[in-house]
């Protein structure tokens, strides 16, 4: 499992700081998560002001 971050995102960059593994960062029109490192803890869906990420 891991958690996805849909097309809702607006670039605002809050969730990047608050994951513990490093695991975003700014992708194509929209920030990503790399999968295989991503511990499913949920801390960039608390801070997200549009919900963007989602448990996959
Ligand atoms: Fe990082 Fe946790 Fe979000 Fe996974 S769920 S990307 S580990 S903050
Ligand atoms: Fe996108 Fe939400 Fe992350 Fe902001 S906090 S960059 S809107 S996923």
């Amino acid at each position: 499992m891991a958690y996805i971050i849909t097309d809702a995102c607006i670039y605002c960059g809050a969730c990047e700081p608050e994951c513990p593994v490093d695991a975003i960062s700014p992708g194509d029109g929209k920030y990503v998560i790399d999968a295989s490192k991503c511990i499913d803890c949920g801390a960039c869906a608390n801070v997200c002001p549009v919900d963007a990420p989602q448990p996959e």
